[in-house]
């Protein structure tokens, strides 16, 4: 079976991006508590793109020690053959599901405290870029038969934006700020939408995003290099933003959503941070006075569920721009570096 692998991240002495290359590997076998998942959909991340253009700060090291190295972690299929105690516990052949790259021990004191996502013994199962894909039977979920199964590739990242959505507190009346028109920040426009926020503004370099952005809901876009965007921003919504996202992981847009932060209002910050990932905070004037509160999220903890059940309530078809056969590889790469679109996703059965 194919299987791609990543093995070169950015050389910026030369220049040159990281490097994908596909490679024949034999067909993995599950064991008794495993499922192999013929693998439909597999959507590239912003933590791949992190990792191809050598924006990885902290991670860059261990990165370059795990080379040539398996990824693709968003991804949806069918079930292609179950171990017996997967069988036994209701997931057979044919199932159609998305997949939880990360296993939790279910043993420390964070999995036993509804906290999986901060689970001291965490693997990462990265190998969605392959035809077959073995996983844990805790890792699989299936979807309803009516799920788009392209779509359902987002299911992934469509949890990490509700982990996102939770920690804004995101609700009726509120003015939601979102930096970064990305798949998950266009995720965070609808479910904004949904909650019943009273202004959605987001920030984007590109146009193009900034545009389906506005299709998808949201109220303003602005161009962050603008002169003045950020008073014409708060202008728009009559004041400050109770709810403020960042996702780009550029520090500028870090400063950035901590003004336009309002009194009391809550900032999630979720993105992977480069080089000098430090943010200047007024301790008198944003903590003191201001009172505001800033949040941290690193994935969700239980939120797969809740992902199937929200994405009928999304269009998610709208956020994957381009969608490239596995053969191909090379063009969905090349676009990603491009960074017009929100959203590509491999199609790994041909
Ligand atoms: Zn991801
Ligand atoms: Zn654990």
């Amino acid at each position: 079976m194919k299987q791609l692998f990543v093995t070169a991240v950015r050389d910026f002495e030369t220049n040159t991006m990281g490097k994908v290359e596909m490679r024949e590997m034999p067909m993995p076998e599950p064991g008794e508590e495993e499922v192999r998942v013929k693998v439909l959909y597999s959507s590239i991340c912003g933590s791949d793109t992190h990792t191809l253009t050598g924006h990885l700060g902290e991670f860059e090291e261990m990165t370059k020690a795990m080379l040539p190295m398996t990824f693709g972690h968003e991804l949806s299929g069918v079930i292609d053959q179950a171990g017996p105690r997967a069988e036994k516990l209701g997931y057979h052949k044919g199932d159609r599901v998305v997949v939880n790259y990360a296993r939790y021990c279910h043993a420390c004191d964070e999995c036993r405290s509804g906290h999986e996502n901060l689970c001291q013994n965490m693997e990462f199962v990265m190998n969605g870029f392959a035809e077959y894909a073995v996983y844990h039977v805790s890792q699989i979920f299936k979807i309803p038969d009516t799920m788009d199964l392209k779509c359902a590739a987002l299911i992934e990242p469509l949890t990490i934006a509700l982990a996102v959505a939770e920690q804004a507190k995101i609700s009726f009346g509120k003015r939601v700020a979102i930096m970064g028109a990305g798949g998950i920040g266009l995720m965070l426009v609808q479910l904004a939408r949904l909650a019943g926020a009273s202004t959605v503004t987001v920030f984007d370099l590109v146009e193009d995003k900034c545009e389906l952005a506005k299709k998808l809901g949201a109220d303003y876009a602005f161009d962050p290099r603008e002169e003045g965007a950020v008073d014409r921003a708060i202008e728009a919504a009559g004041g400050k933003y109770e709810c403020v996202i960042e996702g780009t992981g550029a520090v500028s847009a870090a400063e950035t959503a901590l003004k336009l932060l309002a009194r009391n209002g809550d900032g999630v910050y979720f993105a992977m941070y480069g080089k000098d990932p430090y943010l200047k905070v007024n301790l008198h004037n944003d903590f003191y006075w201001d009172q505001k509160h800033l949040h941290g999220v690193i994935m969700g903890a239980g939120l797969f569920p809740k992902a199937i059940r929200t994405a009928p309530r999304l269009n998610l078809d709208a956020i994957i721009q381009k969608e490239v056969p596995l053969s191909r590889y090379t063009e969905a790469f090349d676009a990603l570096y491009t960074k017009k679109y929100a959203k590509i996703v491999l199609k790994m059965d041909e």
